[in-house]
């Protein structure tokens, strides 16, 4: 077992079942992805059947390094975090994977594997689909392959911005940032995130994100407690984080077409309120 692994939380998310979906996600179905909310209905018909609803598990890898992916997943309420292994087990995160993305980047790209590991990070929901269906679609030269270059060139900002800040940002600055980036990804203010994990995804020594996190709580920005990290000011969070939560957030929101520009009417006010 990694590091990573020993430093999941102990009590997992509790992972909804399709029958505890609210009523806007089951009407919303894939499109609660942002990546496929923002395609054309007509493209996302052609394979959206191909599309299977999966729960994804707290710790669940659903790549290793250097093995072929079977299928592309486009997390609804699951986060993914795409790390680095070390020789020596230690782990460091280089990128997020929420509803706003798709895990499998390297499928479309035409590498279909990559050295790195993805792991669900918070458990949730997302749906599959197969890498020659995915390839399929994206040889059809439409909407889907435009939407992937550009999420592809976010995807590359967010990873060059995490080697920046890892390099150049405090502890603290990085903590505010990486809790900004799950929030964004999550209905509700509430992380399930041990320190032990926070730690393992920053690449940091456990007592450095204790003493940044305590700060936080005894300036009343966020309130922890078991592995469950409220955030109470999220202003705050913000304002003491450094500029690569902005930076990367800015430039994801030019590259991404607004989400309800090609959702039929019936799905707009619904979409609304999710986002
Ligand atoms: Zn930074």
């Amino acid at each position: 077992m990694n590091t990573l692994s020993k430093a999941l939380p102990s009590t997992p998310l509790n992972v909804s079942s399709g029958s505890s979906l609210d009523l806007s996600q089951e009407t919303l179905g894939p499109r609660q992805n942002h990546l496929l909310a923002s395609l054309p209905y007509s493209e996302l018909s052609l394979w959206e059947h191909e599309l299977e609803l999966v729960d994804l598990k707290l710790g669940q890898i659903l790549c290793e390094p250097g093995i072929k992916h079977t299928h592309v997943i486009f997390p609804t309420t699951a986060i993914v975090s795409l790390l680095y292994m070390t020789q020596e087990g230690t782990s460091s995160e280089i990128a997020v994977v929420g509803n706003d993305g798709v895990v499998g980047v390297s499928v479309f790209m035409g590498g279909n594997e990559t050295p790195n590991q993805a792991m669900v990070q918070s458990a949730g929901q997302g749906y599959r689909l197969r890498t020659q269906a995915a390839k399929n679609a994206v040889n059809r030269d439409g909407p889907l392959l435009h939407m992937l270059l550009r999420y592809t060139q976010a995807m590359i900002t967010q990873i060059s911005q995490t080697a920046v800040c890892n390099r150049h940002h405090s502890i603290d600055q990085q903590l505010c940032r990486r809790l900004l980036v799950g929030l964004d990804r999550l209905p509700a203010d509430d992380l399930v995130m041990t320190q032990e994990l926070l730690a393992s995804l920053l690449g940091v020594r456990r007592e450095s994100v204790t003493t940044a996190a305590l700060k936080l709580q005894e300036a009343g920005v966020i309130h922890y407690c078991r592995g469950h990290i409220t955030v109470l000011n999220r202003k705050s969070l913000e304002h003491r984080c450094c500029e690569c939560y902005a930076m990367v957030k800015k430039e994801q929101n030019r590259l991404m077409p607004a989400v309800h520009q090609y959702l039929p009417s019936s799905y707009r006010s619904a979409t609304a309120m999710e986002l």
